[in-house]
């Protein structure tokens, strides 16, 4: 049986021009359990039919014991759920959401070095995932995020990332900017640092993908396609 949740608006913060962080109180529970990586579904206020009002998505927050979550969310021009969440959403408002769902996980024993591949929110799964492993100091084999966006002031959580990159052995961070250069980030897309990085073909990498369509086929085809990575190394999410 699917259990609902009401979650209350605690905190919303702009995370970019078009990207807000929203924290969600779970009402009725002491802690909210999941695994890094899943999501969530909300029933928003936007539509008659069910298929209409259902939106997910990722916890951008760790398992941290407690009944709070963070998500971020990108503002889509004539998005129904977003335009509701940007304009009518604020402090207190209640909504109404099922979960946690997902597979997109960390694996039981991280055996093989993890690269994370987003462009934009696709970032918020691996963001929970990269802080369970460094708050619960999970041994693993290296940990690559690759972020894609098109200008600098699209970056999200840079400069917890970079500093997480000082002070966690084994993490790197490195950013693709599209339409804009700038010192120490790659001029282009997220393909292009991966693409050069792991080249040599290792049976001992998984790659993990999210974000909208586009990217991800295109990383798939690639992976796979081209640099000849097997199936079962590329373990993707998609947004739509
Ligand atoms: C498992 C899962 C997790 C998700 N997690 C997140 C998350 O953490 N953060 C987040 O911001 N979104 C996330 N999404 C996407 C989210 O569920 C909504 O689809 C998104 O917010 C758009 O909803 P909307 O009602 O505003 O737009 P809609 O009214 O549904 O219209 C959006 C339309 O634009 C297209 N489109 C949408 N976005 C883009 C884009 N960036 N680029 C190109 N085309 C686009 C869609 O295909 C669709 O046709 C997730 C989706 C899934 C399935």
């Amino acid at each position: 049986m699917t259990t609902w949740y009401n979650g209350i608006i605690k905190k919303i913060e702009d995370a970019s021009p078009t990207t807000k962080r929203f924290w969600l109180e779970v009402e009725g529970v002491d802690r909210f359990d999941f695994k890094a990586g899943q999501f969530i579904t909300m029933d928003l206020p936007i539509g008659e039919r069910r298929n209409q009002r259902w939106r997910s998505y990722s916890i951008a927050s760790a398992p941290d014991g407690s009944n709070t979550l963070e998500l971020c969310i990108v503002h889509l021009d004539g998005g129904l759920a977003t335009n509701w969440l940007f304009n009518e959403a604020t402090i207190g408002t209640a909504i109404k959401f099922k979960g946690p769902d997902g597979t997109f996980t960390l694996p039981e024993s991280i055996e093989n070095e993890l690269v994370m591949v987003c462009t934009g929110t696709g970032v918020a799964p691996f963001r929970s995932m990269i802080w369970e492993v460094f708050n619960q100091k999970i041994p693993h084999k290296g940990i690559h995020l690759i972020f894609g966006t098109r200008t600098a002031d699209g970056i999200l959580y840079q400069k917890e990332f970079e500093e997480l990159a000082q002070k966690m052995p084994g993490f790197r961070f490195s950013v693709a900017l599209s339409r804009e250069e700038q010192e120490g980030c790659h001029h282009g897309y997220v393909h292009g640092i991966y693409q050069t990085a792991y080249a040599e073909k290792r049976p001992d990498r998984s790659f993990y993908l999210c974000g909208w369509t586009k990217m991800v086929d295109e990383a798939v085809a690639k992976l796979i396609v081209e640099m000849g990575y097997e199936r079962g190394q590329v373990k993707y999410e998609l947004y739509g």
